[in-house]
Order: structure tokens, then C-alpha cells, then sequence
């Protein structure tokens, strides 16, 4: 939040009727028990927040979507009487099972679990958390980079911070192959094994299959590696999509038509990456660029925007955002994004 929204905020009650749409749907990832501290505040957030989100929408009436019913809405076969909220999880994450559901089956409420099936497969390396395990060691990192040797500091918070911010985006931009480089390089070469925080950290198909034979639950996919597909060219980024799709229907045994896009930003999932989800079969695809829904997203189904409400499920966030007010801010007063 910023001081614009402040400002917007005694608006709310003008802004909502033209910018608050349909509805909304929402992004997590991780649940943390209630009173540990978050090692990524972004992504992480507990399960007293996530149920604080969910009782302020009971309150105010809203229905709970599941993907399926986002779809009979932008087909225009049901005209809902009240405002309608998805809540999503992204990446496949054992806490959703372990802290999440039991929140939601308490109330009686669907959700959305993305899930990158290199996850449960165990061949997809969550670096987010691999660099977090590098940085926590306090120790300088020498890496040799486009020809250069560099040095990290991770000594002290500030440069831990520095650190986190220069290969976070070196990790994430990389091709295919400069990743698999950097992660022998930077973890596997320094005793770290690649694969431990997912092993520790994702959910096994086992309890993928367990949560998906709840109707409150849809699986959906999330490609197989979480690579930025606009990184990729046409025929990786397409194997990651329908590989993707072809994986979760073998494992749980029925179509799978609901997508989310790794890193959803227009520059990372764009006009191409929607042609592609299109072509293997999709039907609705969630971004994370930031809007509600309306009826007009029937036209572009496979970029639908979501909020990203990790860090903060906080009441006052939640009137910026279900309004629309934070949706006319960064998108400039337009309502429905096209691609
Ligand atoms: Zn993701």
C-alpha cells in the first residue's frame, strides 16, 4: 500500500460499483504456523491471517469460487447475485495440505492448488528457499559471472539483502541451461543438495491425489520446472504446458483445464504463452497482474488477473482490493486488461 491508497481509500464506496467487477481471485503460496517468523515474507504467510481473509469475504456475502465456476461465468451461463472470491495456491507447497486445508474445510470453502508437477516428481529445484539455506550461512559466495569472479557478502542482514537481490534475478531470468550451470555452481559444488528444500518444502503426489478426491479442491497445473516461460523458446515453453497437463491428468486421472502462469507479469506470460496454454487445452489461466474480474474477461480467459495477498491479508488491504481501488491504481484507471 502506498499514500495513493490512502487517499483512494475514503473513495471506496464510489470506486467499488464501476471498478469492483464480478469478483476477484486471490494468490498465496506457504502457510507458516501462527508465530513463526516468515524466511520469505512474500511468500509465507499463517494460517490465522488466511482465515482472517476468509472471514472478512463471509461477512460481506461473498460466494467461494472454484475454477470450474469462474468458467460457467465467463461462458455466461450463470449471472451471479453477489460478488464471488477464488482462493489460489501456487506451486504445490505440503503446508497447503497441512495448514491450509483444514482452515478451508472448516468453513466449507473450494480453493486452488497450481501445482508444478517437477515438484511432486521431485526433479524441480525450489532455489528461492536453496538460496535462502546458501545466504542463512553467513558465509561470502565467490561466483565467476559473464567472465568476472564476484563476491556476496551474506554477514550481515544488509548484505544478505544485497546478495538476495543480485542473484535472485540471475536465478529466476536464467536460460534452461545457464539455471542448471548456476545451480551446480552456486549450490551443489558448496554441499548444498538442490533438491532438499523440495523434498522438505513440496507436497508428494500422494497427498496431491489425497486433496484432489475433496470437491472442495481443484488441482491445477503450473508447468513442470517454474521456469519464466517468456525465457523460454516456442518448443520448451510448450512442453512445459502440456507436459504439465498431460502429468496431472495421468496422476489423478481426469482433465485438468485450469492453469496459472509461474511468475504471471506481462513480460514473463504474455500473447504467446496464452496462444500456447490455449493450444494444449486450457480453458481458464490465472496471471498475477493485479484487477477483478468481469463478465468482459469472457474475451481473454486465459489471462485473468488475481492479486497476489501473501504478506498481506490485513482487513485494510482487503477493501483496497476487492473494491477495485488498488486495480485503478496500478492499472491506471483502466478495468479489464487485455493482453
Ligand atoms: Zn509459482
Amino acid at each position: 500500500m502506498n499514500r495513493l491508497d490512502a487517499l483512494l481509500r475514503p473513495l471506496i464506496p464510489l470506486i467499488r460499483p464501476v471498478y469492483g467487477g464480478a469478483g476477484l481471485a486471490l494468490m498465496f503460496h506457504r502457510l507458516i504456523p501462527d508465530g513463526q517468523t516468515p524466511r520469505l515474507p512474500a511468500l509465507e504467510t499463517t494460517p490465522a491471517r488466511l482465515e482472517e481473509a476468509l472471514v472478512w469475504f463471509e461477512r460481506r456475502n461473498y460466494a467461494f469460487y472454484s475454477p470450474a465456476d469462474l468458467r460457467r461465468f465467463l461462458r455466461g451461463e450463470t449471472r451471479p447475485a453477489r460478488p464471488f472470491v477464488l482462493f489460489t495456491f501456487d506451486d504445490g507447497y505440503r503446508d497447503n495440505l497441512t495448514l491450509a486445508y483444514p482452515v478451508f474445510e472448516r468453513h466449507g470453502v473450494p480453493f486452488t492448488i497450481h501445482v508444478t508437477t517437477g515438484l511432486p516428481d521431485r526433479t524441480a529445484v525450489l532455489w528461492w528457499y536453496l538460496l535462502e539455506d546458501l545466504i542463512e550461512r553467513g558465509e561470502t559466495i565467490a561466483l565467476e559471472l559473464d567472465g568476472q569472479t564476484h563476491r556476496f557478502e551474506t554477514d550481515t542482514p544488509a548484505a544478505a539483502a544485497q546478495t538476495r537481490a543480485a542473484l535472485r534475478p540471475r536465478l529466476k531470468y536464467a536460460s534452461p541451461s545457464e539455471f542448471a550451470r548456476l545451480v551446480e555452481r552456486l549450490f551443489r559444488a558448496r554441499g548444498l543438495d538442490p533438491l532438499a528444500p523440495t523434498d522438505a518444502l513440496a507436497l508428494t503426489w500422494d497427498e496431491i491425489r489425497r486433496l484432489d478426491a475433496d470437491p472442495l479442491v481443484t488441482i491445477g497445473a503450473h508447468t513442470c520446472s517454474h521456469r519464466v516461460l517468456s525465457r523460454l523458446d516456442e518448443a520448451e515453453a510448450r512442453a512445459e504446458i502440456g507436459e504439465a497437463k498431460r502429468i496431472l491428468e495421468a496422476r489423478l486421472g481426469h482433465v485438468v483445464t485450469h492453469f496459472a502462469y509461474p511468475y504471471g507479469a506481462r513480460r514473463e506470460a504474455g500473447r504467446r504463452e496464452a496462444r500456447l496454454v490455449a493450444e494444449c487445452g486450457f480453458e481458464t489461466a490465472l496471471t498475477t497482474r493485479y484487477g477483478n474480474l468481469f463478465a468482459a474477461h469472457a474475451a481473454a480467459p486465459l489471462a485473468l488477473p488475481r492479486y497476489d495477498l501473501g504478506h498481506c491479508p490485513a482487513p485494510a488491504c482487503l477493501d483496497l482490493i476487492a473494491s477495485g481501488a488498488l486495480a485503478l491504481r496500478v492499472n491506471r484507471l483502466r478495468r479489464v486488461m487485455r493482453l
